[in-house]
């Protein structure tokens, strides 16, 4: 496990917000801190797991991002969901776009791109098993590995795609300053992130499922993702908030497990169409409200 200090600012300085155990596995007996920077207001895990085999116990095979066999109701209605994310990139690429994803997972998102008239695509992932899927089953050009460890010129992606995975790794600055290296200038970054400014922290408290202990490593308050973004040399143009409801399966799973409903808590899950069906009006009040769980930002490389 590794102490760390802040990614933005460095400073040390800091304020417990959350305490709490890993709540997709209740064999790992570890319990984790959430802090707040005092300075900059950025969020962080510390100390977090880092080792190889830590990181092995904090991702096993069942997690549900590498799900290797999404049903044909789930696919439909996460293609209908991915509709006006889809519509953002192909507004701003042209079909001999080059497009990287990095998080490519098992490769859905960037099948479906291709099927609007995006060939143009590679991804990299850290699960080799979750790459492989992706290369079998859609013949996509996955990499395994961090973007850190691919060799990506300078000036030669179009558009690059981060889709739940910013706040996953270990050092979100340096990612978004090579991101913005291998960007052309004013090409594109699009990412999705939980955002910890939602009315659903405040409903559902430790029990928010944005907080993913101990996956999630840095949650980004508005002001943070304006100077990262800064910082690397990017501007936001935009800040979408998402109508998904799956903050909200999340956080009532957690509530529901925490007060020991577990059968009920079970049902509750992003994966079962119908409880995605039973929050979906949560999910676009929240959205309208300007305070969704979840946010997707459009930043583009300044020159
Ligand atoms: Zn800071």
């Amino acid at each position: 496990m590794k102490e760390i200090v802040c990614n933005l600012c460095n400073s040390a300085e800091r304020r417990l917000i959350c305490t709490g155990a890993d709540r997709d596995n209740p064999d790992n007996p570890r319990i984790y801190h959430l802090y707040q920077c005092v300075r900059c207001e950025l969020v962080y895990l510390s100390p977090r797991p880092d080792t190889p085999e830590e990181l092995a116990e904090i991702y096993p095979p069942t997690y549900e991002s590498y799900m290797m066999k999404p049903g044909r109701l789930l696919m439909l209605m996460r293609r209908i969901a991915w509709r006006p994310e889809i519509a953002e990139i192909v507004a701003r690429t042209s079909p001999d776009s080059r497009i990287l994803e990095i998080g490519a997972a098992t490769g859905e998102f960037l099948h479906e791109l291709r099927k609007h008239g995006r060939p143009n695509i590679f991804g990299v992932e850290f699960s080799a098993d979750a790459a492989h899927v992706a290369q079998s089953r859609y013949q996509l050009d996955i990499r395994v590995g961090q973007l850190e460890d691919l060799d990506i010129s300078a000036n030669s992606i179009d558009l690059v795609l981060m889709r739940h995975v910013l706040e996953h790794l270990p050092d979100p600055s340096r990612t978004m300053k090579t991101i913005a290296r291998i960007l052309k200038p004013r090409g594109y970054c699009i990412f999705t992130i939980p955002n910890i400014d939602s009315h659903t922290v405040r409903i559902f408290g430790e029990d928010w499922y944005g907080y993913q202990i101990p996956r999630h490593f840095f949650l980004f308050p508005r002001h943070t993702l304006v100077r990262l973004l800064t910082m690397a040399g990017l501007r936001m143009e935009r800040l979408i908030y998402h109508a998904a409801p799956n903050i909200w399966i999340g956080s009532v799973r957690f509530w529901l497990a925490r007060r020991g409903h577990t059968t009920l808590a079970r049902l509750v899950r992003y994966t079962n169409p119908l409880a995605v069906a039973a929050f979906a009006p949560l999910g676009a009040l929240s959205a309208l409200l300007r305070s969704s769980g979840v946010i997707r930002v459009i930043a583009q490389r300044s020159m």
